[in-house]
């Protein structure tokens, strides 16, 4: 029987591990089912986490976050997890190829995968010029021009956010109504440099070797192709919580999940179920950054050694 499972090994999953095994629970493992270092490991560079003055690739800043902890006795598992189900006192970890692993708690830290909009090069410039984060990579755009790819409340939060940094954001969309509530809608209409493109549909990203350039795209209704000079797209199609683990055979979810699929935790990152922790990305009210994810795994550790030291 595990102490504590976790699953998934990124900035929350991780910091979990390191706070799990160095606060002395013993049989803790990191189910992961790829390379650990989470969604971060696909970006070309972070330079907003506090204490790192140097600008990293993502996969050179997730690096020495496994060394850490392995040194202090996580254990990492490479396994696919499809469910974890409650059985009287203790969680049954579900694998992908029917192996099951018994533990006494468990902290999710499965994070949430961006939507990709599946414009012709979207995949080419990934990284370079198209981003999925404002927060993340706005301040790279300080003073120039960028394009809003969708309609809803993070597309047009996320262009108020991009109009205080940059020079002018254009949002395109596929229809004249937007998803977004009214208030953001207004908001987003009252501002000088944000400009509104619709009903149009992206022909392409266009580039060249140092990145995004601009975008081609028509008008749905007149059929009028335009090209616009950007030197950054942030496409806000979508977003999915990596929640299907919790999903149980009879389609309710193990513990109390938002409208969006977000788990329900308290500020000590305990769901309604005992012993159940989720972190990170997964969580209601995530603020999807590397710096939060890791406070809340360290946070979601720290409740999850309480739990076990009041089972006893
Ligand atoms: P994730 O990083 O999503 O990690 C979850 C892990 O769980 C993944 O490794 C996944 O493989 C694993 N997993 C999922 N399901 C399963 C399963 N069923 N079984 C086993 N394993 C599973 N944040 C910043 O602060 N600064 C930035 O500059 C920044 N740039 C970004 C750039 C990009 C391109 C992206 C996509 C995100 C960026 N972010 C940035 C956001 C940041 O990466 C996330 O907020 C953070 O990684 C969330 O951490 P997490 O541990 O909650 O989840
Ligand atoms: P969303 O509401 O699903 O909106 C996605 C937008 O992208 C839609 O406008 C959609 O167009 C467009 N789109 C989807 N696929 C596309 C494609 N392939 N090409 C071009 N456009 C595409 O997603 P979201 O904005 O991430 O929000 C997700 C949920 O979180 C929503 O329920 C939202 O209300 C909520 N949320 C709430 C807040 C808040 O309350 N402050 C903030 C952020 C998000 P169509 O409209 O034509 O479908």
């Amino acid at each position: 029987m595990l102490d504590i499972a976790i699953i998934g090994g990124g900035p929350a999953g991780l910091s979990a591990g390191l706070y799990a095994t160095r606060g002395g629970a013993k049989e803790v493992v990191m189910f992961e089912r790829g390379m650990p270092g989470g969604q971060i490991t696909g970006s070309s560079e972070i330079e907003n986490y506090p204490g790192v003055a140097q600008v990293l690739s993502g996969v050179d800043f997730m690096q020495p976050w496994q060394e850490q902890c392995f040194r202090f006795g996580l254990k990492s598992d490479q396994k696919n997890i499809q469910r974890i189900s409650k059985e009287d006192s203790h969680f049954v970890i579900h694998t992908d190829n029917n192996e099951t692993y018994k533990a006494k708690s468990v902290i999710v830290a499965t994070g949430g995968t961006p939507r990709r909009s599946g414009v012709k090069g979207e995949d080419k410039f990934y990284g370079r010029g198209i981003s999925t984060c404002a927060t993340c990579d706005g301040f790279f755009y300080k003073g120039q021009e960028v394009g809003v790819l969708g309609g809803g409340d993070t597309a047009l939060e996320e262009a108020l956010f991009l109009s205080e940094i940059c020079k002018k954001v254009t949002v395109l969309h596929r229809r004249n109504e937007f998803r977004a509530a009214p208030v953001t809608i207004a908001k987003a209409q009252a501002k000088d440099n944000i400009i509104f493109k619709t009903p149009v549909i992206i022909d392409e990203v266009l580039g060249d070797n140092n990145g995004v350039t601009g975008v081609q795209f028509t008008n749905k209704d007149t059929k009028q192709q335009e090209t616009l000079e950007i030197s950054g797209l942030f496409i806000f199609v979508g977003y999915d919580v990596n929640n299907q683990i919790l999903l149980q055979e009879d389609g309710n979810f193990l513990c109390a999940m938002s409208e969006f699929g977000e788990a329900i935790v308290d500020l000590n990152m305990k769901t309604n179920v005992n012993g159940l922790f989720v972190a990170g990305d997964m969580r209601i009210h995530a603020a999807k950054q590397v710096v939060c994810a890791a406070g809340d795994g360290a946070r979601a550790a720290l409740s999850a050694l309480a739990f076990l030291e009041h089972s006893k």
